[in-house]
């Protein structure tokens, strides 16, 4: 009789556990692809795409010199409209190709970081997105949304400090069990933000501030402890640089004009070739 039992107990778990693979193999059927693209740029500059199906997500824009690039580059990726424009911060190599965005593709929102740096550039910007009845949306708190099953959370600075890259919001992005994190050009007291959030190891890290070094920068690399990091820069701190050599992290830099692409199936994320991508970007143009 007690064999029994336990077999029936055995048996009951082998059903639960296989009920939770199928709902868990259903979930995942609901997951397209995602891709991640890190526009390359002639100097330091972010502007980054999330992907998934039809849904597009654009964290920065780059410099205005660069926009009507970006805006190519946008349509070769098929772009033909974006849920939600990021702009991590109102610096002019994050904010610098907004304008052309929101003038050549609907976009339905627009997050920004409440940094006031009262530039021409970013009160140009507030005009256009007021004028088109764009809605923006300053985090005050963490914010959730959704994407397809791209999941987005964001980070807003905590506190208000002098400098704008200090008050960067941080992306965190999950698309099944990858996950992303996009660090604006977070510095030492945002970073000291950032590392009492509990982020687990992540696939891939957009490394804060153009890859400049500084002890909480190497200490929040380690945090991360990213499979891939992606430098909007020429080069990556030597002090950086060796926190990412040690855990065996694949560096990537984006200056100049280098692109880098990386593939999300929901459980792994795969960089791609610049040739690939240059491929599949002239397939979907
Ligand atoms: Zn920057």
């Amino acid at each position: 009789m007690h064999k029994a039992r336990i077999g029936a107990v055995f048996l009951a778990i082998l059903a639960a556990a296989a009920l939770l693979l199928g709902m868990l193999w259903l979930w995942r059927c609901g997951i397209q692809k995602a891709s991640v693209t890190v526009f390359g740029t002639l100097a330091d500059a972010d502007a980054i795409l999330l992907k998934e199906g039809e849904h597009a997500v654009l964290i920065d824009t780059g410099e205005e010199a660069e926009a009507s690039k970006l805006i190519d580059q946008l349509y070769k990726e098929g772009i033909q409209k974006i849920d939600a424009l990021i702009l991590t911060h109102p610096d002019k190599d994050h904010i610098g190709g907004a304008r052309a965005v929101v003038q050549s593709f609907p976009v339905a929102q627009v997050f920004v970081s409440p940094y006031e740096k009262g530039s021409a550039l970013q009160e140009g910007l507030e005009k256009i997105l007021s004028d088109q009845g764009i809605p923006v949306q300053v985090p005050r708190e963490a914010q959730v949304f959704s994407c397809g099953s791209l999941e987005m959370t964001l980070y807003p600075p905590l506190n208000t400090y002098e400098e704008s890259n200090d008050s960067s919001l941080l992306v965190y992005a999950k698309h099944g069990d990858v996950s992303m994190l996009f660090a604006g050009d977070a510095e030492k007291k945002r970073l000291k933000e950032a590392l009492a959030i509990p982020f687990g190891p992540v696939d891939l890290y957009k490394v804060a501030h153009h890859g400049r070094g500084g002890k909480n920068a190497a200490e929040f690399a380690q945090k991360l402890c990213p499979r891939y990091a992606v430098v909007t820069a020429g080069n990556v701190e030597e002090s950086l640089a060796r926190v990412f050599s040690g855990m065996g992290t694949e560096v990537y830099v984006t200056v100049p004009e280098h692109t880098v692409r990386f593939e999300s199936d929901g459980r792994t994320l795969a960089a791609l070739e610049e040739e690939q991508a240059s491929q599949s970007t002239g397939e979907a143009a």
